[in-house]
């Protein structure tokens, strides 16, 4: 069994950790939520104090945190995974962009790290069910002897090459199509409402017709039919990720027109919800603009 350690416990960290443990792995863990280490610490795993500390301890270290500047930090910064002990392994399974994983490659490499780009999918539900599908790029021969076991006890993942970035890059191009399917669904179910159609009826609708998509089965039945907007997923995280996205489709010379329609999207809804917003509160937006009350 491996010595791992684990950055970043929230809604996706904590429970790809826990399934880690399950499967009999030591883990060492670190948060800057003392709360979020208390939880995994109860579940069996040991606390670190810190990500240097978690450097000196562990073989492979997982990190899953919100920013790609916080990534770059806790794996190249003064008090980091690397400057104390020497992991064999880095494996990123936050989404931070094709050119983080470049950087952090180019700076760990040479060092001797093999270092791995692992952006997830399949939300809270995937990551506690140990479903999520896991896009990764990386060095293969690694990847097959020590990373692709530890991975199969977190979801299902896919070697999308070697190149550094290439997992994120497949991650970014999902995103697109997960935000659009979230954008264009508000605006179908905004004009049947205006009409007159009950919302609950269209979904039912959708989800046996072509329109079904990741928005009509998941996330309207889940979070916005029922008004709650608590899928989990925070509206500023999927802003970072289209942003991302535009910065390298831009970088490529890909026009992406209907990216630039939902990075709009999100930033109304944060102007309009707050920070802590869900992304699927962009269905309110759609809706006001639509002249409906989006507070009914
Ligand atoms: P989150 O905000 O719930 O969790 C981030 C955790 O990192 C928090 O517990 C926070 O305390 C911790 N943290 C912040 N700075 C830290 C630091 N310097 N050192 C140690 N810990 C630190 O975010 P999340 O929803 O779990 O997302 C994590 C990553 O996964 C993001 O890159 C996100 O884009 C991606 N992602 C999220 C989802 C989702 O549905 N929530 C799905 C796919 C991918």
């Amino acid at each position: 069994m491996t010595i791992i350690g684990f950055l970043g416990l929230g809604r996706m960290g904590a429970p790809m950790a826990a399934n880690l443990l399950k499967a009999g792995h030591t883990l060492f863990v670190h948060d800057v939520s003392e709360d979020a280490v208390a939880e995994l610490v109860r579940l069996g795993a040991e606390a670190a104090g810190s990500a240097s500390a978690l450097g000196t301890q562990c073989e492979v270290v997982f990190a899953s945190l919100p920013t790609p500047a916080i990534v770059r930090e806790a794996a190249l910064g003064p008090d980091s995974i690397f400057v104390r002990g020497k992991p064999k392994v880095f494996c990123d399974l936050s989404t931070s962009g094709p050119q983080l994983a470049q950087e952090l490659s180019a700076a760990l490499t040479p060092q001797g790290v093999a270092c791995f780009d692992a952006p997830v999918s399949g939300g809270i539900k995937g990551a506690v069910e140990g479903t999520i599908s896991i896009m990764v790029g990386g060095p293969e021969a690694e990847y097959e002897a020590i990373l692709r076991p530890l991975l199969e006890a977190i979801g299902k993942p896919t070697h999308m090459g070697e190149a550094p970035g290439a997992g994120q890059t497949m991650k970014l191009v999902n995103n697109l199509l997960g935000a659009v399917a979230i954008g264009v669904t508000a605006e179908g179910m905004a004009f049947g409402i205006k009409q007159g159609l009950d919302p609950a009826k269209m979904i039912d609708v959708l989800n046996q017709s072509t329109g079904i998509n990741s928005a009509t089965r998941d996330k309207w039945p889940r979070s916005v039919l029922p008004r709650t907007f608590d899928f989990g997923f925070a509206a500023a995280l999927s802003l970072k990720d289209t942003r991302l996205l535009m910065d390298e489709a831009a970088a490529a010379d890909v026009p992406l027109p209907l990216g630039q329609i939902v990075q709009d999207y999100l930033e109304r809804t944060l102007e309009r919800e707050g920070p802590e917003a869900d992304f699927t509160a962009i269905a309110k937006v759609v809706e006001e603009a639509a002249g409906l009350d989006p507070e009914r």
